[in-house]
């Protein structure tokens, strides 16, 4: 069984939140894999600019997720850690690795993301983001 580890951001413009969507077809938060000697919130702070244009500035971490997947046949085992980010600067622009980068309003978000552990971060972002408990 293959492991892979990511970091990624929820970041935040105002009252929008900026999304990705990915190459299946799906909309999502920037991540990307955390590269030897870079910490997490490196990585999402370098994916998040990679792939939309846009940078951001870690706030307060979110949380992990995790799921499976299939490779050619193999079986992989993601792990994914989400920091919250400010918007420092930039417009979204989809590099080649994403179909599309884009500011959307909270409901709308809440609306596009589709897999269950982006649905369960946008929650938490949303909490820390408001102040209230964990
Ligand atoms: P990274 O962006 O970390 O470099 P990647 O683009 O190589 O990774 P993933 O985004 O993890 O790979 O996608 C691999 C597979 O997992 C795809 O089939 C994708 O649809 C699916 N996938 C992506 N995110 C999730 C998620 N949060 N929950 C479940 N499945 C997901």
């Amino acid at each position: 069984m293959r492991r892979e580890f990511s970091a990624g951001g929820v970041l935040f413009r105002d009252d929008e939140v900026l999304l990705i969507k990915n190459p299946s077809g799906v909309w999502s938060f920037p991540k990307g894999n955390v590269e030897k000697g870079e910490k997490p919130e490196e990585t999402a702070v370098r994916e998040v600019l990679e792939e939309t244009n846009v940078r951001g500035k870690v706030v307060d971490y979110v949380g992990e997720i995790s799921y499976w997947y299939q490779l050619k046949g193999e079986k992989i085992f993601k792990r994914v850690k989400y920091y919250l980010m400010e918007y420092v600067e930039g417009e979204p622009r989809p590099s080649w690795e994403v179909l599309d980068a884009k500011f959307f309003p909270v409901e709308k978000a809440r609306e596009l993301l589709k897999y269950k552990g982006d649905k369960e971060i946008f929650r938490k972002a949303l909490d820390k983001l408001r102040g209230s408990a964990p």
